[in-house]
């Protein structure tokens, strides 16, 4: 399931080349190939290389400097021609590219681009020629892309407007393949306490984005400056930031962060660990091999990231209202800002708090055991499934014995497969959908 899809500022890769193909986009005998990362190398592939894998010389597009890390593909008229491929959008979404700008497209390609979170956006032939002038004119120059008011903001403050397709536009914010019946990821089935994304970064900011560098963040972007990092497991880690002035959240909110200068321009969505009551602001993530995750293994004290947007999913604590929190792996991240929440505000409505890791060295263990001695209100069980630890309906039976019948509400947050296995099992124990909030870590 595709990422909710967020506004983002990128570079422009223009590709002068009309009526491209699908067979070009990715060349046919890379079809068998269904891991989607590994399709970044094949994007263009006979345009790029050489039979023997050497690039072409002079590089293609793709391939000159300063081109990686940009996500808007700007390209010549009648793109995504040629037979149904969902590998053409799967390898731009793979390379980085989440918009491609064209006069128009194959609708089969359009299509296949929306269900994989690359929005084509198809603008008039004279908006077309200005932005290619634009970007030949200066290559540095930024656009804006903001779905959700479905504009182009460019670098002298004017807008395009685009076309998207209504049900197209919802999926695509949703986060969702599966159609408007289905209830976004994260609302736990409650619409009605769906608050709107807060949106950091306006169009009108752009211009002044470099002076969040150095200068006064507050009204601009929050820039988070690295105070120091720390272990919480063997997979994953904290890093915690000096609180910029001004930011405000709650406890299960999420942040959206990147890093300064943008040479990784598509950032991550995390939830914060911290609670709002702490001075310092958290982010814990489960380490890996994405280049994203290398360079947050690399963030030192002093290093700067920026949070471009913020906001709610719905996953908020009900005030006073005893809780079951089931946290799979770094899906703990948002129960260590609830629990610490509700200790500094002396809400002491029982809290149970499940976590299932995959070894016993789970994130923030010690820590939740020493709160847990001190608050009554507060039990905190491990489950390690390497021991076979699988939550079960048997074992929440035994650990949550009257949750189908208490007024408790269930949070669930770590891993989508996790996520949403857990609800089956809660539901089957006679939990209302309206007492189950769901936090799904879309990207693992
Ligand atoms: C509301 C919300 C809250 C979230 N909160 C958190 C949180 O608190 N903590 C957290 O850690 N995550 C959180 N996530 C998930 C996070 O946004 C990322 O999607 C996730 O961390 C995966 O990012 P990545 O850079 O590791 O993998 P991606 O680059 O997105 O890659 C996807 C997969 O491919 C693998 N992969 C990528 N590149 C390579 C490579 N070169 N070699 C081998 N494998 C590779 C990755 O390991 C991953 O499994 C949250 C997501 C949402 C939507």
């Amino acid at each position: 399931m595709p990422e909710p899809y967020r506004g983002f500022a990128s570079k422009v890769v223009p590709l002068h080349a009309e009526n491209v193909d699908t067979d070009q986009v990715v060349p046919a005998r890379y079809l068998k190939i269904t891991d989607k990362a590994g399709l970044a190398d094949v994007l263009f592939r006979d345009w790029r290389f050489n039979e023997d894998g050497s690039l072409k010389d002079p590089p293609f597009v793709l391939d000159q400097p300063g081109m990686a890390g940009r996500n808007i593909l700007l390209v010549g008229d009648n793109f995504g021609t040629g037979s149904s491929r969902e590998h053409a959008p799967w390898a731009l979404a793979a390379w980085g590219i989440r918009a491609v700008i064209s006069t128009g497209y194959a609708d089969i390609f359009r299509n296949n681009a929306l269900k994989n979170g690359v929005l084509p956006i198809a603008v008039d032939p004279e908006t077309h020629a200005h932005l290619f002038a634009l970007i030949d004119d200066d290559p540095e120059s930024e656009l804006r892309i903001d779905l959700a008011e479905q504009g182009i903001l460019l670098p002298d403050g004017t807008t395009v407007e685009f076309d998207v397709d209504t049900f197209a536009k919802l999926m695509l914010l949703r986060g969702t393949d599966e159609g408007l019946g289905v209830r976004p990821a994260g609302t736990g089935g409650h619409p009605a306490r769906f608050r709107p994304f807060r949106r950091v970064t306006t169009g009108a900011q752009i211009d002044r984005y470099p002076a969040a560098v150095g200068g006064s963040p507050e009204d601009l972007n929050f820039v988070l400056r690295v105070l120091r990092r720390r272990a919480e497991s063997p997979d994953c880690v904290s890093l915690v930031f000096a609180r910029p002035r001004g930011l405000a959240y709650q406890a299960g909110d999420w942040v959206d962060v990147r890093f300064l200068p943008a040479e990784l321009a598509v950032g991550r969505t995390f939830s914060f660990s911290s609670a709002p009551t702490e001075p310092d602001v958290w982010i814990t993530y489960r380490r890996g091999l994405s280049p994203f995750k290398r360079a947050l293994d690399q963030a030192a004290p002093g290093d700067t990231l920026l949070i471009t947007q913020h906001g709610s999913n719905g996953f908020l604590r009900r005030p006073r209202t005893p809780a079951l929190l089931i946290a799979g792996g770094v899906g703990i991240a948002p129960f260590r800002s609830m629990i610490r929440d509700a200790v500094a505000r002396g809400d002491q409505a029982e809290i149970t708090l499940i976590h299932v890791n995959r070894t016993e060295d789970a994130p923030f263990r010690k820590e939740l055991a020493g709160l847990a001695a001190r608050q009554p209100w507060l039990k905190v069980h491990h489950l390690a499934t390497v021991d076979d630890g699988r939550l079960t309906l048997n074992r929440l039976r035994h650990l949550a014995p009257d949750i189908g019948e208490s007024r408790a509400c269930v949070y669930i947050a770590g891993p989508p497969a996790m996520v949403a296995s857990t609800e089956r099992v809660i539901k089957a124990l006679g939990v209302a959908s309206d007492r189950v909030l769901t936090d799904s870590f879309t990207g693992y």
